[in-house]
């Protein structure tokens, strides 16, 4: 029997917006600051054909971590398996900025989910790509079909003069060799990436592709089953740093949030579902997002588990 996931969404957006406790914006990155926390938004598309929303759903916001999964993903796609030496595989259970564990490794992050490891990530493509900020912009445009999707270039500025903790990260990265461009040019690839703007509904095409077995909406085969069956379980073991167990344990499904507020999960063959909501908890990870997404695989028990 069909479920009926409008009214299971809206269900869950009354009950959540009423709720007084909304969580905290990001102020580390001043220009993130400015946004509204009473903005929340939920999409769903399910693979069979049919999408649905409520709230904000349409309204674009700042992606910040969730282009970690992207990067990858065109990273994967040009180098394949070899991403792997330069980055690890394994959970971290700290911080997203944590630094530590860049020297434990001895140079290599832990995961591509953890802001070092999305640094590497970045200096790959880099080296890979002819120009690399807008043919990576226009990769996310075209696994949504967009071309109005864009940089926030107040964003990015406003995250590489108070990014002192990536640039500890990149420098240290360097100093193990395992960077190959410039510190400031990786960077500047670096915040560009996390300043992109998507609504929930966008997002929910991004992500198409890692419900798809590889093909996105538009176009076929983009990654191998078999990678994306690798960038589902980083997402499910990492995607949520010192989280990444809660959200296992409460929704249970792979996806990635970021400080902007957004999250996007997926459900593989089934759906894919992005939340957006400013305010975090103190793991930096949406507050109403994260009660989103436990309260729908709870009602639909629709969970990888
Ligand atoms: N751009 C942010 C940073 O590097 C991304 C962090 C996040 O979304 N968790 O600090």
């Amino acid at each position: 029997m069909r479920q009926d996931f409008q009214s299971i969404l809206n269900t869950i957006y009354q009950e959540l917006t009423s709720l007084d406790d909304k969580g905290t914006v990001a102020s580390y990155i001043p220009e993130l600051a400015k946004v509204d926390k009473h903005h929340f938004g939920i999409h769903l598309r399910t693979l069979d054909g049919h999408s649905y929303g409520v709230g904000d759903f349409d309204t674009r916001f700042s992606i910040q971590s969730i282009s970690k999964v992207l990067a990858l993903s065109q990273a994967a796609s040009l180098v394949g398996n070899d991403i792997f030496k330069r980055v690890d595989v394994e959970p971290s259970g700290n911080p997203f900025n944590h630094l530590a564990l860049l020297e434990i490794e001895n140079g290599i992050p832990r995961n591509p989910l953890i802001n070092s490891g999305a640094i590497v990530i970045a200096d790959i493509l880099i080296s890979y790509l002819k120009n690399p900020k807008q043919d990576f912009l226009n990769y996310v445009r075209d696994l949504v079909g967009d071309d109005s999707i864009d940089f926030n270039l107040e964003v990015a500025h406003s995250e590489k003069i108070t990014g002192f903790k990536n640039y500890a990260a990149a420098n240290l990265l360097k100093s193990f060799n395992n960077l190959e461009n410039s510190v400031d040019e990786v960077l500047y690839f670096y915040f560009h990436q996390c300043s992109i703007e998507m609504s929930c509904r966008q997002l929910t095409k991004a992500f198409y592709l890692f419900a798809n077995k590889g093909s996105s909406l538009l176009h076929k085969a983009q990654l191998t089953e078999s990678m994306i069956k690798r960038i589902n379980a980083i997402m499910l073991t990492c995607g949520f740093y010192d989280e990444a167990g809660e959200f296992a344990f409460e929704v249970g499904l792979p996806g990635k949030s970021g400080v902007g507020g957004g999250i996007v999960a997926l459900l593989p063959d089934k759906f894919v579902i992005t939340t957006w909501s400013p305010g975090l908890n103190k793991k930096g990870n949406s507050q109403l997002g994260m009660m989103a997404l436990e309260q729908f695989t709870s009602a639909t028990k629709l969970s990888i588990f």
